[in-house]
């Protein structure tokens, strides 16, 4: 049996460890409340990225300071409200929530995704979303998603793609403009000649077009070459089908065919289409309506021409189409066998 003054001091030093492990205890909470204050402060003032947290059952728990500002919403009207209801469509809810429930129970990685999210006020917003599940104190999960800010991004992509497409275009028509003729047509060469193909090379220029603009003003030339480019477009509208505006009344049709056979009379049809558009041209004599005479050269794979030959004997078999009296078309071969 032990000594009242032994138990005594047994005693004491109990109340002293319990003491010092109630310090300790109050030391290590202290710490953690300090930890995640340094997180969610860190969260709340990370720019551009939404941090949202979840519980197991995918009710909002946590809402970071961008996520006000990227989704428009407070803390206060979110708080409570589950995953899917935020950022899902009613009828894809359900099976929304299954999927995060079945990634959540197996604890696989969900891969990092590219989706549109939608702004309270119904704008939509380009995020790169990643969930992470991470495992609470209490052996429970929790939900966090990580949402980056797209939106500038996605504005300077746009931009950028608008300027791509006007650096090519061509204001008045929207056809592809000479620079890019200048930046294409070797390539199309090469793909032809890999392919094995023709490659057809037809330049078409507005009979008496100077003198439409004296008859008619140049407003309505203006709108005469507009309608041209779309009818050219129409006409040539497979991919791999080029129409360039080369400059004034002058424009370049480029494709490859494996058989050149029928481009004469494609190339017939096109002009037979310009005359039957029935645009008045008084002085465009004997026709009174407007038409359009065309040079054509056909590339033939085996042959290995630079791009300025191609655009040189083009344009002599459209001189030629000229001289032969305008609305028609010759091609290079011919004249010269001829
Ligand atoms: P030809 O039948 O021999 O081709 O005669 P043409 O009068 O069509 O040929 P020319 O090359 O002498 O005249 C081309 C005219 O195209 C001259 C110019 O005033 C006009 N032009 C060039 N660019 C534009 C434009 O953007 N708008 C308008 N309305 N006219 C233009
Ligand atoms: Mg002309
Ligand atoms: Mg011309």
């Amino acid at each position: 049996m032990k000594h009242q003054g032994d138990l005594k001091e047994e005693l004491r030093k109990l109340r002293q460890e319990n003491l010092r492990l109630a310090d300790e205890n109050q030391r290590i909470l202290r710490q953690r409340d300090e930890t995640t204050r340094i997180f969610r402060d860190l969260f709340d003032k990370t720019p551009h990225i939404a941090v949202q947290g979840y519980s197991r059952q995918r009710k909002l728990i946590y809402w970071n300071r961008y996520c006000e500002e990227l989704y428009g919403y407070s803390k206060d009207e979110v708080l409570g409200q589950t995953w899917e209801e935020l950022f899902i469509p009613e009828e894809m809810r359900q099976s929304a929530a299954k999927k995060i429930d079945t990634w959540v129970e197996q604890g696989d990685i969900m891969p990092a995704i590219e989706v549109v999210r939608r702004h309270k006020d119904g704008s939509q917003v380009p995020v790169y979303s990643q969930h992470v599940l991470v495992h609470a104190g209490h052996g429970g999960k929790e939900i966090y998603c990580l949402d980056i800010d797209l939106r500038e991004l996605k504005r300077s992509e746009d931009l950028l793609e608008k300027t791509l497409i006007l650096s090519v275009t061509d204001p008045l028509t929207g056809l592809y403009n000479r620079g890019y003729y200048n930046q294409t047509v070797v390539n199309e060469m090469h793909r032809a000649h890999r392919d094995g193909k023709v490659l057809v090379y037809a330049m078409l220029d507005l009979d008496y077009f100077k003198k439409y603009n004296d008859t008619y003003g140049h407003l309505k030339g203006d709108e005469l070459l507009i309608r041209l480019a779309t009818l050219l477009k129409n006409h040539l509208a497979r991919a791999g089908d080029y129409v360039f505006r080369m400059g004034g009344e002058e424009f370049l049709v480029l494709y490859a065919i494996d058989d050149p056979t029928d481009v004469p009379l494609m190339m017939n049809n096109l002009l037979m289409a310009i005359e039957d558009m029935n645009i008045d041209h008084r002085k465009n004599q004997p026709y009174g309506r407007v038409t359009s005479s065309a040079g054509v050269y056909l590339h033939r794979p085996e042959e290995n021409l630079s791009a300025d030959d191609l655009y040189s004997r083009a344009d002599r078999a459209l001189y030629a189409a000229k001289a032969q009296g305008r609305n028609c078309c010759v091609f290079f071969h011919e004249m010269t066998t001829v």
